[in-house]
């Protein structure tokens, strides 16, 4: 039996995570914990000085113990779940470089399975629900504005283009390729992360300055065959096409991971040439993301997307009936206070949506 829902645009989910302290951390003698978390009414306090403290309130908060596992329960299976269901979806990680989004988004657990993050475990769950599902992904690298393949790495500044009817957005020249089994997922993640390495490395920059976005297309058909099957594969125009009495019908939809560059500010004043495009492109896409975000917690009929390449790819699996999750990461020291504070307001006007 198929059931249609009919969606209200639901409300960003904004949790934050604290990573345990480092090294660094340890050895600053002058630095304090500036974070206090009390997950049972899921608030973080940002202490400010001596005598006082911020509240915040968020959808959940997750100490440093918290367990991969768990993250990924709260952070993205309601999206996933909802990606099965025929909706888009989107789950991003913000922050500092360093704070941990690559461990919560993108850790493949090579050496220890059970700590494998949210790509894997979305995988994972999509792979096991779906008998009938096909499962096809892109790996992209988004630098200064332009986007990269990272499983065709020969191919860089992509085209994101957009169906003018559906709104649908596409990158008609990026590799999409059907997954087998996790096995192929874990090697076309590694294959990517070879590829960025190594793009990154040419390029002379670091992956904290490029987002990387992992794009997983799910198709579903009812009914018997798909006349078209074949080309429908590689279209992903539409979400659901609908059933004529009896026809077969597709389900379409599109998860979205992703692990966005480092949201520090860079010195402007103190770059120049390369490093000063940079500081301008990635204040660029996070701050057009923010704006989106600011919009969409306005209820304004207009959200800014074109402002941005980034912006344009969640276009479609962002708002509306799409589900959002978003996971901030800082880290625990007060040596960090500042770029924390602007983490923490970022997650914070996200709660507004
Ligand atoms: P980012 O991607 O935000 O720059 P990383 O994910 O690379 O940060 O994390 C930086 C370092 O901190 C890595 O060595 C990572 O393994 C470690 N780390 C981050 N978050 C956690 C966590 N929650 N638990 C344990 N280690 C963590
Ligand atoms: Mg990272």
């Amino acid at each position: 039996i198929l059931i249609f829902l009919t969606t209200e645009p639901a409300r960003v989910r904004v949790s934050v995570r604290v990573r345990p302290r480092n090294d660094e951390d340890l050895a600053d003698a002058d630095s304090y914990d500036c974070i206090e978390l009390q997950p049972e009414v899921k608030r973080l306090k940002l202490r400010k000085n001596n005598w006082s403290s911020e509240s915040y309130q968020f959808d959940e908060v997750f100490t440093e113990s918290a367990s991969q596992k768990r993250v990924y329960e709260v952070v993205a299976k309601p999206v996933v779940e909802s990606v099965l269901n025929g909706f888009n979806g989107t789950v991003m990680a913000y922050g500092q470089t360093g704070t941990g989004k690559t461990h919560t988004v993108g850790r493949l657990g090579k050496e220890d399975p059970s700590e494998c993050g949210i790509m894997v475990r979305a995988m994972k769950d999509i792979l096991a629900t779906s008998g009938s599902f096909n499962v096809e992904i892109s790996y992209l690298q988004l630098y200064l504005e332009s986007v990269q393949d990272l499983l065709l790495p020969e191919k860089n500044n992509i085209h994101i283009a957009e169906d003018s009817k559906t709104g649908e957005v596409s990158l008609p020249g990026a590799a999409v390729i059907k997954v087998r089994d996790l096995d192929h997922f874990l090697q076309l993640l590694q294959i990517g992360e070879a590829n960025r390495h190594a793009a990154n490395t040419k390029l002379n920059t670091e992956s904290s300055r490029s987002h990387a976005i992992l794009m997983v297309y799910l198709q579903k058909t009812y009914q018997g065959k798909a006349e078209n099957e074949k080309s429908s594969l590689t279209k992903h125009n539409k979400n659901d096409v609908p059933a004529r009495n009896g026809a077969p019908m597709l389900i379409k939809s599109k998860l979205l991971i992703v692990d966005l560059a480092g949201s520090e500010r860079i010195d402007k004043s103190g770059s120049e040439g390369h490093m000063l495009e940079e500081a301008k492109f990635i204040n660029l896409s996070l701050t057009s993301l923010g704006k989106c975000i600011n919009a969409l917690a306005e209820n304004s009929p207009h959200i800014p997307t074109r402002d941005s390449k980034l912006t344009r790819l969640l276009r479609d699996s962002f708002g509306g009936s799409a589900r959002t999750s978003l996971i901030i990461t800082i880290g625990p020291s007060a040596r960090n206070r500042a770029e924390t504070a602007s983490t923490i307001m970022f997650g914070q006007r996200a709660m507004k949506i």
